[in-house]
């Protein structure tokens, strides 16, 4: 696995721009998951966004809009909407601590959860943090089928194994990572969050299964930084070109360092736009949108399953937020129908 080679076929385009990557495995064709035709996987349920307080910093709705805006104003018909199951206390063990998993999955008759911010610490705040957990580890499985799934929801990458931190109350990325590692599969995280995923990080620590890629701001939360597998920390008013040129880079040298995966999880942050309140960049709606386009190319064209997640945006227009997670799906079925379903 670890033998395989990364040749750039084409060399000094423009970032984000039409490279294709030979990850040298010598085969002729690659074959690929999924049927020819098949729809994209969107990974959502009701209890995501029915709890009590989902106003203010959480503003869920933005999903319900960009899904409602697909298929009425784009005429996106062929969304296939799946309901995962809640995740058990058994998927939680896999990477919290015996103690945090009777917190989390214990009496909610308390006023608040420290990393619930969402309102009160209630039935339905349990429901949500269980809910979406499930919707990651089914995003993973449509993935492995399909090609493409995408879980319509945050990526609570933020969690510690004792600890819940930054509204992130369990790590459903290192949940969903370790339950297919422990099925002896590969896989990497590439965590595109303007935020560093340093719960991910501790989470699947020592792991050679996993791999953790995040690209972040160097002076942004969480103050202190965990070390990923590998981090590349962006300065402030980082541009489209060189954000993306980052990036491709560092794709390069995570599939050099790591093999080709089984599957990729990609947190398609969209608080990395520069016109996010938590954001300092100068990064574009269309810079995020070649963004997600480069990040599936580069797997898709070699046929490996990517689990795409829609970390929550803060935008100072929510419009905007609303927008790219509108992108971030129409490239992944775009995607789907471009890379998946060949043998
Ligand atoms: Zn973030």
């Amino acid at each position: 696995m670890n033998n395989w080679r990364i040749t750039l076929a084409v060399e000094n385009q423009e970032p984000g721009g039409q490279l294709e990557y030979d990850f040298g495995d010598g085969q002729e064709t690659n074959s690929s998951p999924g049927m020819p035709g098949q729809k994209l996987a969107l990974i959502t349920h009701p209890d995501y966004y029915n709890f009590t307080g989902n106003t203010g910093t959480w503003a869920m709705n933005q999903y319900q809009n960009a899904l409602k805006e697909l298929q009425e104003k784009h005429g996106i018909q062929d969304l296939d909407i799946v309901q995962p199951e809640l995740a058990t206390r058994e998927d939680a063990a896999l990477v919290h601590t015996p103690r945090y998993v009777w917190d989390v999955f214990g009496p909610t008759n308390r006023s608040k959860h420290h990393a619930w911010s969402g309102g009160p610490w209630d039935k339905t705040a349990q429901a949500a943090v269980l809910r979406s957990t499930g919707g990651m580890l089914r995003a993973n499985q449509e993935a492995m089928q399909r090609g493409v799934a995408v879980q319509m929801y945050d990526a609570f990458h933020h969690a510690y194994p004792g600890h819940g931190e930054g509204f992130c109350v369990l790590n459903d990325i290192a949940i969903a990572a370790k339950k297919l590692s422990h099925q002896g599969k590969r896989v990497m995280v590439v965590d595109t969050d303007v935020h560093q995923g340093q719960g991910t990080a501790v989470c699947t620590k020592g792991d050679t299964n996993i791999y953790t890629l995040s690209t972040h701001e160097r002076e942004n939360y969480p103050g202190y930084k965990e070390h990923s597998s590998q981090d590349v920390e962006l300065e402030y008013h980082v541009t489209d070109q060189e954000y993306l040129g980052l990036l491709e880079n560092a794709l390069v040298k995570a599939v050099q360092e790591f093999g080709k995966p089984d599957l990729v999880m990609y947190v398609a942050g969209t608080d990395l736009y520069g016109g996010d309140k938590l954001s300092h960049t100068r990064v574009t709606i269309a810079g995020i949108r070649q963004r997600d386009a480069m990040v599936l190319r580069f797997f898709g064209s070699q046929g490996v399953p990517v689990s795409v997640s829609v970390p929550q945006g803060y935008a100072e227009n929510p419009r905007d937020s609303v927008t790219m997670i509108k992108n971030t799906v129409m490239e992944s079925r775009k995607a789907l129908q471009t890379y998946y379903g060949k043998s």
